[in-house]
């Protein structure tokens, strides 16, 4: 990366080249490739399958890559060059360059013994090493945030899905991060509830936070996507302005998988 690149604020947030993936024999991410930029969200869909979680799962360093380049903000994700050498970083740089990444779930995992804010303080307490006063104060401001205001003091099991979805959104702001990822976020909600915690990730994405988003919900990719990915059998089989691949898919494979979730 060029000196210039970097003044104009031009490095995209992840830059993947290229990019494999195998499970044993299964070949999961056959060359995958794309870039996200500062302040855009990209919506990946695909079959069940394609690669979508493994991909995700690979940017948060919960999957190891086997080849191709990954790049996060300016670092090569698990690894640092050094004079044109590449070395395995240990565990404290992993956990630091996947510090700044938020990951939310299909199941939000919250600590079920835990009340709504106390589950949101968490990580920045034990993480960042915050003063509890500091935390807690944050936490009630996310949980504002997300339309939580009323139920600092709820446990999960007292919360219907969307509302612990929008937990663990918030818990996943506590840790300040700069990349937000999330694999399909709607998917085990009743449809009522879908609609509350697609306008939170719409307002946060109106903040300008970077957003990866696996999602079959096309009326959120049409609205709040910039780049809409189709993957098929771990590769990026078509992407473009998501009205453009909604509207006049060009890759039999997208217009297959359209045809049934529209
Ligand atoms: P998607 O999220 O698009 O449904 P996944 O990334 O979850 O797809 O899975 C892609 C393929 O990789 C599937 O065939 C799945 O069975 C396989 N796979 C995913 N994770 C693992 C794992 N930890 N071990 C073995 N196979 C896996
Ligand atoms: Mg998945």
């Amino acid at each position: 990366m060029s000196q210039s690149q970097t003044e104009q604020g031009a490095t995209p947030v992840v830059r993947a080249i290229d990019l494999h993936k195998s499970f044993g024999p299964v070949h999961v991410l056959r060359g995958v490739s794309l870039e996200v930029r500062a302040g855009e969200v990209l919506c990946v869909m695909g079959p069940s399958g394609s690669g979508k979680s493994t991909f995700l799962r690979c940017i948060n360093q919960l999957e190891r890559v086997d080849g191709g380049e990954l790049w996060v903000r300016d670092e090569l994700v698990g690894h640092k060059l050094r004079d044109g050498k590449l070395y395995e970083l240990r565990e404290r740089e992993i956990a630091r360059q996947r510090r700044g990444i938020g990951m939310v779930f299909q199941r939000f995992n919250l600590f079920p013994h835990m009340t709504a804010v106390g589950n949101v303080v968490e990580g920045p307490l034990r993480a960042l090493g915050r003063n509890r006063s500091d935390a807690y104060a944050a936490a009630r401001r996310l949980l504002d945030r997300v339309g939580l205001s009323d139920k600092y003091d709820a446990y999960p099991g007292q919360l219907s899905g969307g509302q612990q979805q929008r937990v663990a959104i918030a818990r996943a702001l506590a840790m300040e991060p700069y990349l937000m990822l999330f694999d399909e976020p709607t998917s085990a909600l009743d449809p009522e509830l879908v609609g509350e915690v697609l306008d939170v990730m719409k307002a946060l994405a109106g903040d300008g936070m970077t957003m990866i988003v696996v999602t079959h919900e096309v009326g959120f990719a049409r609205e709040v996507g910039d780049t809409l990915v189709f993957m098929d059998e771990g590769i990026v089989v078509e992407s473009g302005p998501p009205r453009d691949v909604v509207g006049a898919p060009q890759h039999p494979r997208t217009k297959e998988f359209l045809s049934r979730v529209l």
